[in-house]
């Protein structure tokens, strides 16, 4: 994925000890370049990770490992994650969208960020459910954000097709062998723990890879996953090769 980075001052360095756990959607309300410009200035007081625009195009503000001012203000939240303090910057990562409240979504700008989330989730371990993937209005009511065309759950479903589907990773065709540490799942088409057990194969078993991917699921720290040749994937973190050679 093609990111632009514009960067913002609008930030806090790093997340108090926090991590990301939710990633929360919004609404522009206005362009992409006019977003750019108000995430520039110091005195906005705002920002968000990532805005997606209506061609596609993908700007980044802040690092996903600092706090972007987007969602700090709570307001009879319905979000049953929420913590009582700090504010939701703090395990949050924002993502805005080019448009109005009730514009509908091209699909360059839907097939991106639904794309984007997948990615994010995936490199935070962030289960990609509709209480890790919200809309802002869930934390502060009185907004629509991100407003009335796009359906959460749609968007969510959307993002774990993405997830399952191995066209949406990294593969590396290089084949060799390894071995398990541990027992060990191996999962039907995808890198990621959402797709379905295909068999488990005890510690010790030596196991034939034909690629792998450095943008699986995150687990433990270790997006690596090898794919066999019928296109089975199991971590590989649970293997003698953690970090595939390339
Ligand atoms: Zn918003």
């Amino acid at each position: 994925m093609d990111v632009v980075w514009v960067g913002s001052p609008n930030k806090d360095k790093g997340r108090e000890a926090l991590r990301p756990m939710a990633v929360v959607i919004h609404i522009m309300d206005g362009t992409l370049q006019g977003t750019d410009t108000w995430f520039l200035d110091p005195a906005s007081r705002v920002s968000a990770h990532y805005g997606v625009g209506t061609a596609g195009a993908v700007h980044q503000y802040v690092a996903e490992g600092d706090t972007a001012w987007h969602a700090g203000r709570r307001y009879q939240p319905t979000w049953k994650l929420i913590k009582d303090t700090p504010n939701p910057n703090f395990y949050t990562i924002g993502v805005e969208h080019e448009g109005q409240v009730d514009t509908p979504w091209s699909d360059a700008m839907l097939g991106t960020s639904t794309h984007l989330v997948m990615e994010i989730c995936n490199r935070w371990s962030i289960a990609i459910d509709r209480d890790h993937v919200i809309g802002h209005r869930e934390i502060y009511a009185r907004k629509t954000c991100p407003g009335t065309w796009i359906d959460l759950d749609d968007f969510v479903a959307r993002v774990r097709r993405l997830a399952l589907d191995p066209a949406s990773y990294n593969l590396v065709d290089r084949s060799g062998s390894v071995q398990a540490r541990l027992d060990l799942n191996l999962r039907a088409g995808a890198p990621t723990t959402l797709a379905p057990i295909a068999r488990t194969v005890p510690g010790g078993s030596t196991l034939e890879y034909a690629g792998s991917t450095s943008n699986g699921l995150t687990v433990n720290g270790n997006a690596h996953w090898y794919r066999s040749s019928d296109g089975e994937f199991f971590w590989a973190g649970a293997t003698t090769g953690p970090v595939p050679a390339t």
